[in-house]
């Protein structure tokens, strides 16, 4: 199980940004999570509360985008969910043409899509 480990990068990675913009408190965090990362969701939110504790984060809304994996043939330009067309040998295979030459278009990206801050000095 590594989610732990991504989740630590992406606490890093708010705290940085929040530091940048001046936010001393964060209300929500989406996540964009890519279905080629291998990383599961619900192990992802399990370790939220743990790896949020006594930081900026601590009591912070998870939000998480699923990204489906889509890869883009090189042969013919079809663009397909790839988890969805595989070979037995678990290599991509257009639907349209079975070339299995492709380039990844999304879905191995683990990132932060949008911080929600809560403005302490406004007055609402
Ligand atoms: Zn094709």
């Amino acid at each position: 199980m590594h989610e732990m480990g991504m989740v630590l990068n992406i606490v890093r990675e708010a705290e940085k940004q929040a530091q940048m913009y001046h936010v001393n408190k964060i209300a929500s965090l989406t996540l964009e999570v890519g279905e080629l990362t291998g990383a599961e969701p619900r192990y992802i939110r399990n370790c939220w509360p743990a790896a949020t504790e006594n930081t900026i984060l601590d009591g912070a809304e998870l939000i998480i985008k699923e990204v489906e994996g889509l890869v883009t043939c090189n042969d013919c330009k079809f663009v397909y969910r790839v988890l969805e067309h595989m070979t037995s040998d678990l290599r991509p295979d257009c639907p349209k043409c079975h070339s299995e030459k492709w380039t990844l278009k999304q879905g191995r990206q683990l990132m932060i899509d949008e911080i929600g801050v809560i403005d302490e000095q406004g007055d609402q």
